[in-house]
């Protein structure tokens, strides 16, 4: 069965702040459920398998890929794969609710071209460059190497926000975390 939903994507530099504003609208809106990606990069903090990853080893995402079992996935860094199943976004449609993604600018879409009208694609904005340099660094939980991949991917993703439906300015966490419960709130209640 194919029961067709709502896509909200939420797409942004990684420290933008889009994880923060995702965990809370998912505290907020019970009719929104996670879309659980597959990487191959190694769990950081508590992450969970199956919580806030699949992670899955390279061999088994390259099957996977093979098998055209994702409806997009990305490199998003040098040999660090992340991609969303198809079978995800069917498992969360059947229960009637609206998929929610974290996803990388590329991901975002990608995802916004294929389900078009039926997605909502929000651009987290950071405040500045520097800001959000400032907020990767004070995570500490990359190397110096890992760290200098995501500054330049996150400078060359901020051009692609206009792409987007709607760029949602994180200079305030609490506000943008309003203002983007209100956004989604509207667009599950449209026909
Ligand atoms: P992190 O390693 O910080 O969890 O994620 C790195 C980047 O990959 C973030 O921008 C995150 O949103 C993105 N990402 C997570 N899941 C997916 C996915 O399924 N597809 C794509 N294209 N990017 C993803």
């Amino acid at each position: 069965m194919n029961t067709n939903g709502k896509l909200i994507i939420f797409s942004a530099p990684s420290g933008a702040g889009k994880t923060t504003i995702v965990q809370h609208l998912l505290t907020k809106i019970p009719e929104l459920e996670f879309s659980i990606s597959a990487t191959t990069r190694k769990p950081r903090g508590d992450e969970q398998n199956g919580k806030d990853y699949y992670f899955i080893s390279k061999q088994e995402f390259l099957h996977r890929i093979a098998r055209k079992q994702f409806v997009e996935f990305e490199e998003v860094y040098t040999g660090t794969f992340y991609g969303t199943l198809r079978t995800e976004i069917e498992r969360i449609w059947q229960k009637g609710k609206t998929v929610i993604f974290d996803i990388d600018v590329e991901g975002g879409l990608h995802l916004k071209r294929k389900y078009d009208g039926d997605a909502l694609a929000i651009f987290v904005q950071p405040p500045s460059l520097e800001v959000l340099i400032e907020r990767l660094t004070g995570r500490g939980t990359d190397s110096a190497e890992k760290l200098k991949e995501r500054f330049i991917k996150a400078e060359k993703e901020l051009n692609y926000a206009p792409q987007f439906d709607i760029i949602l300015k994180n200079h305030d966490l609490q506000t943008a975390c309003d203002e983007a419960e209100a956004l989604v709130r509207n667009f599950i209640a449209q026909d």
